[in-house]
């Protein structure tokens, strides 16, 4: 996988599925993941959270609309 834009230091090739909150999935694969985009399309008036690769794919609807970042997994300092 490859992704065509730069800055996505916060995609890391491994996922951690250890959070403690409940699971997190996708809207539109329906996968866990640690991290989602908040995105709504002309397909939805509703917002929707996507994973990086239905991400790629739902940015390039009609009407999108981008509206934040979700993350699960906690940074520990
Ligand atoms: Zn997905």
């Amino acid at each position: 996988m490859t992704f065509s834009s730069a800055g996505w230091a916060d995609a890391p090739c491994s996922l951690r599925f250890d959070w403690p909150m409940t699971s997190m999935r996708c809207d539109y694969c329906g996968q866990d993941g640690s991290i989602h985009y908040r995105i709504r399309t002309a397909a939805s008036v509703n917002w929707r959270f996507a994973c990086p690769e239905c991400w790629k794919v739902q940015s390039q609807q009609p009407q999108y609309q981008y509206g934040g970042t979700r993350k699960a997994n906690r940074r520990q300092r």
